[in-house]
């Protein structure tokens, strides 16, 4: 059986801890297929926040309390930049974090693309999983936000970290996307998957920007398998994170039912054939989208592994 998952960052990374327990029960293949709108770059640094985050998370090397970087950091390089007064100073990376990034980013300066750089950085995590980005391609979501500077386009990195969603914002654009293709690989293994899984990621800037590349979407909706997505909102809040703001943003409805119909039914030109939902939300229409409700709370690899078995049998 081979699975690909569409996935954004900590949401994304720990259904795949989930999946991949899944699939070493039943001897399944998995690919993930990880957002790159988030991805930027500062003080000469290609920072991938999405793909960082699933690789540290399958590799044991996650801080499981911050929800981003390292475990057992530590924050001299930080401290030195902001002694410099060096800009911006509303994102941070901790020193062991630091050296993926000058891995990685002195690579992609040799022109080796994003995807050769995330296996040669995977190789050292051993996530069980292969990661691939959506794609190689410059695609970056940007907030188009307005204040008393008036209206203008900033950074999503900018938007959430240090705005903090808090500001009025008209749209998402995601810049970049018109030309990107997708990464290597990444359509082959939708080709060949057997099911498709959209990760309880955040539906605005993780799972969209992964099917705004061009031919991706198609791939999936036009593709063999079936595609059952998770629902990153309980009881119409999300279990963590700033998702009702981005669907506010959408004016879409924060909750299980609203990011179905946000999704669609595949039978209507939708993404989805199936939607789990958390027991708490039981009773969820989606038109032409079969739902049922199961345990969503990741609190565990047993417990997100049970998520995964739920969504194969819906198919
Ligand atoms: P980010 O890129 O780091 O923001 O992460 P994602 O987009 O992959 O995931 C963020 C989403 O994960 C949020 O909207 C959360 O509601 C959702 N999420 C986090 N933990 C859980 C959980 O235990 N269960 C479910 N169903 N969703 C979760
Ligand atoms: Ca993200």
């Amino acid at each position: 059986m081979r699975i690909v998952v569409l996935a954004g960052g900590i949401g994304g990374a720990r259904f795949l801890l989930g999946v991949r327990a899944y699939a070493r029960d039943v001897g399944a293949e998995v690919t993930a297929v990880v957002n790159v709108g988030d991805d930027l770059w500062l003080h000469g640094l290609k920072i991938c926040p999405d793909l960082d985050s699933v690789m540290y998370t399958l590799g044991g090397g996650a801080d499981p309390e911050r929800g981003w970087g390292r475990v057992g950091e530590s924050w001299t390089v930080k401290q030195e930049l902001a002694a410099y007064g060096a800009q911006p100073t509303w994102f941070g990376l901790g020193d062991k974090d630091i050296a993926t990034h000058l891995v990685r980013s002195t690579m992609l300066n040799g022109g080796y693309p994003l995807s050769a750089v995330t296996e040669a950085l995977a190789s050292r995590w051993e996530p069980g999983v292969r990661l691939l980005p959506a794609t190689d391609d410059r695609l970056e979501t940007h907030a188009v936000v307005e204040d008393d500077q008036g209206q203008r386009a900033i950074h999503f990195q900018e938007w959430w970290v240090r705005y903090r969603a808090d500001i009025a914002t008209h749209r998402f654009v995601f810049v970049g996307a018109e030309t990107a293709k997708p990464a290597p690989g990444v359509l082959d293994a939708i080709a060949s998957a057997d099911l498709v899984l959209v990760a309880p990621s955040n539906p605005v800037v993780s799972v969209a920007p992964v099917l705004a590349v061009p031919g991706l979407r198609e791939a999936v909706v036009d593709g063999p398998a079936p595609v059952v997505g998770v629902s990153p909102i309980i009881g119409g809040a999300p279990v963590r994170g700033m998702a009702d703001r981005c669907l506010a943003v959408l004016g879409a409805e924060c909750s299980a039912a609203g990011v179905g119909r946000l999704y669609g039914g595949r039978a209507s030109g939708g993404l989805l054939d199936g939607w789990l939902v958390a027991e708490e939300d039981a009773g969820t229409v989606v038109p032409e989208v079969t739902v049922r409700a199961v345990p969503l709370r990741m609190t565990d690899e047993a417990a997100t592994a049970a998520m995964v078995r739920a969504a194969v049998e819906l198919t």
